[in-house]
């Protein structure tokens, strides 16, 4: 135990101190630091159950629990990557346009230092201005897509082109993404109409919905994702919504028949070795969430993503 008092640190409780992402320090000094934590506290793209804006909070409060060893992949990311945990971007609730600059530019900005972001949201329509920010400086990203809806809507509401159930129609509209490159894996649900699924098909994306997932087991995933994506630069994005509701019940739109939040982890385990150059991790809705279960399986998929980044920094991809 320390002497001292700090605010942050790995040698405190995890009930003790400030409450940032495993205590890592809060800091915006950026130079020397491998990885930055920035919450995304942005709901007003949600269509249907807001609160995601309390999610990096929460998943901050999961997170003081984590210990900093990750036994499967036999790696310290804290000790073998400098993170620091950046705060929050800021958001203006009622604009959704302003919001989305804001993004952007604070990301860019963060990226351009050398520091690769580990985004906490937020509904997923915060997605979309961190692709714009990563690929200006990787074009023609790959991207991964775990959730239970392609989020390939036109519109959404009527004449309203960004939401949470837009971000990757207009990625691909703005040639952020190459569909050739982007998978999307664990879609179900009902539609309000075939028609709802058609456009990623259109456009060359690979789509693997859940029973086909399940079907395929967790090696058979992670062999398809990285055949889609190979080594190219990859942009990986994962609503929480993807899991079951049985074990995420804490999100905005649940559909019931999902992963396991075992298979869940495995999935993000299964990137080890890519070329992954920015992560987000959203959906996560605290008003909804039991015993913070959603919360504290987020916590962990981004501690899992830090592991990985961990395995490339020491060569051991
Ligand atoms: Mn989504
Ligand atoms: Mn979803």
């Amino acid at each position: 135990m320390p002497t001292a008092n700090p605010a942050f640190g790995a040698d405190l409780e995890p009930f003790h101190g400030i409450t940032t992402f495993m205590r890592l320090p809060a800091s915006r000094a950026l130079e020397g630091v491998d990885a930055a934590i920035v919450g995304v506290p942005f709901d007003s793209g949600a269509s249907f159950r807001s609160g995601a804006r309390f999610g990096p909070r929460s998943i901050r409060e999961a997170s003081t629990m984590l210990w900093g060893y990750n036994r499967v992949l036999d790696v310290t990311p804290a000790q073998a990557l400098s993170i620091v945990d950046y705060g929050d971007v800021s958001v203006i609730p009622v604009d959704i346009r302003a919001t989305m600059a804001h993004i952007t530019e604070e990301v860019a900005e963060i990226l351009d230092t050398g520091v690769q972001v580990v985004a906490l949201g937020g509904d997923h329509s915060i997605s979309l201005p961190l692709l714009r920010a990563h690929a200006a400086r990787f074009p023609d990203l790959a991207l991964i897509h775990f959730d239970a809806h392609p989020d390939m809507w036109d519109e959404e509401f009527e004449g309203q082109p960004y939401s949470h159930g837009t971000p990757f129609r207009r990625a691909v509209e703005e040639s952020l993404i190459d569909p050739a490159a982007t998978v999307q894996v664990g879609i179900r649900g009902p539609l309000s109409e075939s028609a709802d699924i058609a456009y990623p098909l259109e456009r060359g994306v690979t789509v693997i919905p859940i029973e086909q997932a399940l079907a395929m087991g967790v090696p058979g995933i992670i062999e398809r994702m990285r055949g889609v994506v190979g080594q190219r630069p990859v942009y990986v994005s994962l609503d929480i919504d993807a899991v079951d509701p049985a074990f995420a019940p804490g999100t905005g739109t649940p559909e019931v028949g999902g992963f396991s939040s075992f298979q869940m982890l495995q999935l993000v385990r299964g990137l080890r070795g890519l070329n992954i150059v920015g992560f987000d991790l959203v959906e996560v809705s605290p008003p909804y969430d039991h015993g913070h279960i959603t919360a504290i399986l987020a916590a962990n998929l981004a501690f899992e993503f830090l592991s990985l980044l961990a395995l490339r920094k020491a060569g051991r991809d």
